[in-house]
């Protein structure tokens, strides 16, 4: 297997790190992965993550399409509750920062599509980037909606499309940077692009350490918190104009983790666990879950960072 080891941190440039914890792959592998931490920002990313044509392995297809599709039994149904719950309310945080007349939408990690389809049907012209070849069959077949390997992400035009979404994808981009520049090209001047990603500062990720499902090794290769991810906005031309607390994730994961312990009654526990990080995370939004930042091209407003 080949692996990717980070000598420099993606975040500020410091060359020396050191091993804070050991997460274990639950969902898939039950390899162990070290997090290391940069001495210098605190950044948290997953050490010898394995590279791209290995990392095949630690994703799990079937279950992944099959969860999105079918809508029997009652954990199935829930989700398609919560997706489509959560899907208006990412539509309506999307109109409310949208300050330009372009209406092409990209969705970077756009799965099987749904979140696409729902804005098309806004009237929004959609593409997509996916990696599972899978997935982006899928997407066309059930939806028309048209998304490509991310090795076409640096084709599309300059200036292609007023808002870029990552809803839960960026911490499995292996080039972060380079990726986050590409987005700010494509990017009309006046754009916005909305990244929603677990929060490694979260009362939830304080409470179950490695145990907190959210770390996700090795499918997540970066934890960000909200100094990191302004850090890294910041320099790549980007500052952020808002933050939207997720704080329900904090129940998922809360239940999630605690399978993960194989504790008994992990359903109840994890829901009391995932009630008290809840509360905790309404007066302090950066102790939630996870988080969608709103970012903007720094030059179109003075944000004070
Ligand atoms: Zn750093």
């Amino acid at each position: 297997m080949s692996s990717v080891k980070i000598d420099t941190c993606p975040v500020c440039g410091n060359n020396k790190t050191s091993v804070a914890f050991s997460c274990t792959d639950y969902y898939a592998t039950n390899e162990t992965f070290d997090v290391e931490k940069c001495t210098a920002c605190g950044f948290l990313f997953t050490q010898n993550f394995p590279a791209e044509d290995s990392i095949d392995h630690y994703y799990d297809t079937k279950e992944y399409i099959s969860h999105s599709d079918t809508k029997k039994g009652i954990v199935n149904k829930l989700y398609h509750i919560a997706r489509n719950k959560m899907m208006k309310k990412k539509a309506a945080i999307i109109e409310k920062h949208t300050y330009t007349s372009s209406r092409w939408l990209l969705d970077i990690g756009c799965g099987t599509g749904y979140f696409l389809a729902h804005m098309s049907k806004k009237g929004w012209s959609v593409k997509g980037i996916e990696k599972n070849k899978e997935a982006r069959e899928f997407a066309h077949k059930n939806f028309a909606v048209f998304s490509h390997s991310p090795k076409k992400l640096s084709d599309f035009e300059e200036s292609s499309f007023g808002i870029v979404t990552l809803w839960h994808s960026l911490e499995h981009i292996e080039n972060l940077n380079e990726t986050l520049k590409t987005i700010r090209k494509l990017l009309v001047e006046n754009g916005t692009v909305f990244i929603a990603v677990p929060n490694s500062a979260s009362a939830d990720a304080d409470y179950y350490k490695q145990y907190w499902a959210a770390y996700d090794v090795p499918r997540h290769l970066w934890h960000f918190e909200p100094n990191t991810l302004k850090m890294i906005a910041n320099n790549n031309g980007f500052g952020i104009e808002k933050m939207y607390p997720m704080p329900y994730d904090a129940f998922y994961i809360s239940i999630l983790s605690e399978k993960y312990k194989k504790t008994k009654f992990a359903l109840l526990k994890g829901l009391l666990v995932g009630l008290k990080c809840y509360i905790k995370s309404i007066n302090n939004k950066e102790l939630s879950s996870s988080i969608v930042y709103v970012l903007r091209k720094k030059e179109i407003v003075n944000f004070s960072m």
